[in-house]
């Protein structure tokens, strides 16, 4: 695989330059270091470990208990996995398939700001957000749309932050909803939900593409959204709202006039909480920093009830596709005040 390659090479230079630079001492307590930090953590396979990825699971299994080399992580990709969110396939029956959904680093969370820890010399900024596509293209994946934008290379938008330790790069932005008003966030503010939440994943610019970024405990970061109703709609989701009608299948896909993410994502600097977590849908791979801004946007009621006219894998009105709030097990959130 690239991804082993790639990553072993890294690992041999990054010893080699030891060896040149440091003292025998130096070399076991840096090898050690890097064995936990920089190569590969003991990651479990992305597939659910039933069916033909049995053999696969019981020899990585096998390997993360007797080898820090990197491990083969057949695929990569999260797409196509079986999930859902109804009482058959939904957040309940995600721990028996997929074992990172029980872990203790899971998202999303309920942010207590009262309990949090204020760090107000955090900061985030956003960068190339105000430069438009040539192109944005929005799928439905049956479990939410998905929205994909091309951009000349130096053009693509990234994010840079004193809680990150590299430039992590817009890969793509979905939501999240609920069948009524009174649902639909994953994160809760202080104990309350939103009706809508958007995600914008952005992956570790060192790891060079996202599939390659779910395999590193530092991949990815996200910034969240919740939206608060209003009456009116909010024009800067009109093309995405109105796109819904033409990708209400499953696997539909339609091409949008482009816009610059600035449209429809404000860039903030604080007023923003950030903690580790994971990501919400399976595998749950506890690999994200999350950057929640507490400060809603807004949405019509009109194109809110437009994302429940989806359909999802089973044809079924996609009226529903949020997790419920994980335990927080000790995790700090740090809460970055508005000033
Ligand atoms: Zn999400």
């Amino acid at each position: 695989m690239d991804l082993e390659a790639a990553v072993r090479t890294s690992c041999v230079r990054s010893s080699r330059m030891t060896v040149f630079l440091a003292s025998a001492f130096l070399v076991l307590l840096i090898s050690l270091f890097n064995s936990s930090y920089s190569c590969p953590t003991a990651f479990e396979s992305l597939s659910n470990g039933t069916g033909s990825n049995e053999g696969l699971n019981a020899r990585l299994t096998r390997q993360i208990h007797t080898s820090a080399s990197p491990l083969p992580i057949e695929g990569g990709g999260l797409t196509e996995l079986e999930f859902g969110y109804k009482a058959k396939d939904g957040p309940a029956t995600w721990p028996n398939k997929f074992r990172w959904c029980s872990k203790n680093k899971q998202s999303p969370i309920n942010i207590n700001l009262d309990s949090s820890e204020v760090a107000d010399e955090e900061t985030i900024f956003f960068q190339n957000y105000n430069l438009i596509p040539q192109q944005i293209s929005i799928v439905n994946n049956g479990k939410t749309i998905n929205l994909a934008g091309t951009w000349n290379p130096e053009d693509r938008p990234f994010i840079e932050s004193s809680l990150l330790e590299d430039e992590y790069v817009f890969e793509a932005l979905h939501f999240h909803w609920g069948r009524n008003e009174n649902e639909g966030s994953e994160h809760f503010i202080n104990g309350e939900s939103y009706p809508l939440e958007m995600h914008l994943v952005h992956f570790k610019r060192s790891y060079r593409s996202f599939p390659r970024s779910v395999n590193y405990i530092d991949g990815l970061a996200v910034l969240s959204y919740v939206f608060e109703v209003q009456q009116e709609n909010n024009h800067h989701f009109n093309e995405i709202i109105e796109a819904t009608n033409r990708i209400q299948n499953v696997k539909a896909q339609a091409e949008l006039n482009p816009f610059s993410l600035h449209h429809v994502a404000r860039s903030f600097h604080n007023d923003f909480v950030s903690y580790k977590g994971s990501l919400t849908t399976p595998p749950c791979n506890e690999i994200v920093t999350w950057f929640v801004s507490l400060k809603p946007l807004k949405i019509g009621v009109e194109q809110l009830q437009k994302l429940r006219r989806l359909k999802d894998d089973d044809g079924d009105l996609l009226v529903k596709n949020f997790r419920p709030v994980q335990p927080l097990h000790g995790r700090e959130i740090l809460f970055v005040p508005k000033y």
